[in-house]
Parts: structure tokens; sequence; C-alpha cells
């Protein structure tokens, strides 16, 4: 009968925080990517950050074993500094930052922040020590100030403020009738993806973690909304061990390594320059990316000019 009834509590559980209006994303990642199986060894330590210096030794993985997603992938994060990984749709990107969080353990290999294991420390303290902004924002019914605070709750109104500014968000907000007052969500002000988006960076630079996920939206952007949103990228991943899992290359051209992911194997490495140098998967990415957002811009100036 406990069989049963532990999945139905869950999902009676994940019910109710949903009715409760709990729409925040990285939340609702927690809670529906919840493993059970993943739980804190008893001995577990809480993670100690120095660099912090993230290394994937060999890692394999995959959900269902007859179906391998990630093959023997190597890489480091070297303290402070940006490492993207690209490649085509269902290569295993978005894995490497579950696996990253934990919400499961690796099947082959390691994963390592400063030399620790993951499967060696507290959840809560890896949890704490990394920030995701994730791919689609789904914020609180609440003000768009709480939407921002939550991310260090307590923060004053200052801190807010200036979170906001640096996410290139500020100026929206102050231009609201109600500022940082504003309700936000299913009930109140509708924001577009790119406008989420900074209030999800705004809540990070809050939060300030050591390490930080970028999952890039998919979505199309507009070259405004692109650059302001990568000015807010840049902002806060200066000095941060960042990993970005990116859609759009032309957000990772500064990254300090890129990796190339196709199969579940890192198939190129190396910066933007070296990559297209190689002429390969990463180079007949980048121009088809190229291709497609010039004829965009040709469509554009037609229609406004007919
Ligand atoms: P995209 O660019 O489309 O976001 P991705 O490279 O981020 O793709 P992943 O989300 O890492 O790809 O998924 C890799 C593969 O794993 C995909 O084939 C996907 O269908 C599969 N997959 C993802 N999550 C699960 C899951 N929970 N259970 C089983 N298979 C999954």
């Amino acid at each position: 009968l406990l069989q049963i009834y532990r999945p139905l509590n869950f999902i009676g559980f994940v019910y109710r925080e949903l009715r409760q209006g709990l729409t925040d994303i990285e939340e609702m990642f927690k809670l529906l990517d919840q493993n059970p199986e993943i739980e804190d060894r008893a001995d577990a330590k809480p993670l100690a950050v120095t660099g912090p210096v993230i290394r994937f030794e060999d890692v394999s993985f995959h959900y269902d074993a007859d179906r391998p997603i990630l093959k023997g992938v190597s890489f480091d994060v070297p303290a402070g500094k940006t490492v993207a990984i690209v490649g085509p749709t269902g290569a295993g990107k978005s894995t490497i930052s579950r696996l990253l969080f934990r919400f499961y353990d690796v099947t082959g290999g390691r994963i390592t922040i400063d030399g620790q294991d993951l499967r060696d420390v507290t959840q809560a303290s890896l949890r704490s020590t990394i920030g995701m902004v994730p791919q689609d924002t789904v914020l609180f019914n609440d003000t768009i100030g709480y939407n921002i605070e939550y991310g260090r709750p307590g923060a004053s109104q200052d801190e807010v403020r200036e979170a906001a500014r640096m996410a290139q968000v500020g100026s929206f907000i102050d231009a609201l009738p109600r500022g940082y007052e504003t309700p936000v969500g299913e009930r109140g002000l509708k924001l577009s993806g790119g406008e989420k988006q900074r209030v999800a960076i705004a809540r990070t630079i809050l939060k300030s973690p050591s390490i930080l996920i970028l999952d890039e939206a998919t979505s199309a952007l507009d070259t405004k909304t692109e650059r302001d949103i990568q000015q807010a990228l840049d902002e806060v991943s200066r000095n941060r061990t960042t990993v970005v899992i990116a859609h759009r290359l032309s957000t990772v051209v500064n990254a300090d390594e890129i990796l190339v992911l196709r199969d579940g194997q890192v198939a190129e490495r190396g910066n933007h320059w070296s990559l297209l140098q190689q002429e390969g998967l990463y180079a007949q990415m980048w121009n088809r990316q190229r291709e497609a957002s010039e004829a965009a811009e040709r469509l554009a100036r037609t229609q406004d000019d007919p």
C-alpha cells in the first residue's frame, strides 16, 4: 500500500503547490524533477567552495538503461570562467545542467566541484551554491519586486533596485505606474519572454551564487532584446564560474571555451574563432544561424519599407 500511497501523496503535494500559485520554474523544476532516489549520504558534508572549479570526468548518463544520453563527457570550468555548451537539439545539453544540480546521479565517471564529488555533499549546500537562470521563467502571482527579492529574501529595496538595474530591467519597472508594486503573472501584468528572463537574471544577481547555470531560451529574440539580455548575462556571469547552455550562438562568442555536443559526446571544443577555423559542426551551425538572421533582417526591412 505504501508503494501506491507515496507517489499519490507526491502528486497531491505537487498539485497543492501548483494551486497555491507556485509557478516559479526553478521551484517547479525542483518538484517535478525531484528524484526520490537522490538522497544525501549519511556522512554527506556541506560543499566547501573556494574557486569554484567544476570538473566533469568521463561522465556517462542515461535516463533509460537502453538509451545512453551522455557518453564519456570530460571538461573543466576553471574558477570565474565561462564554458558554453552548444549542439543539435536532443544532444544532451540540458542534461548536463540537471546533473550539475544533482537532479540525477551520473551513471559513470564523476562530477566534482573544488575536488568534492557531488554525491558526497549535501544537496542543500550544492543548490545554494548554484544559481540557475532557466529557459522559461514563470513568475509568482505577486509583485514584480517580490519576484526579484525572492533571490534573497530580506534584501533591501535598494538591493532589489540595483539588481534590476544590472539586469537591464530597472528602467522598464520604473516606467510602470506602480513600479515595483506592480502585480505580475496570471492575474497581473504579462511580461514578454525577454522581460521575464531579465527578471530571472535580477533574481539571480541578488542571490549571488558562486556557480551559475544559464539555460538560454530557444525562442528567437529581436536584436535589441538580445543585446539587452546579453548585457544582463555578462553582468551576472562576470567573475563567476558559469555554464551556458546555449541555443543562440551569438551569446557564446565571448565564452572562454565552447563545447560542441553531438550524440552525447564532445565533438569539438575551443573558443569561437578556433572552432570557426576547424570548419566542422560549429562552423556549419554558425553559418546557418547567420543566414537565418540575415534573412529575418531582410524580411523586417521589406516590411518596414514596402
Ligand atoms: P534541446 O536543445 O532541444 O533543449 P538538449 O541538448 O538540451 O536539447 P536534453 O534535454 O539534455 O537535450 O535531452 C537529451 C535527450 O534525453 C533527449 O533525447 C530527451 O528526449 C531525453 N530526455 C530528457 N529528459 C528525459 C527524461 N526525464 N526521461 C527520459 N528521457 C529524457
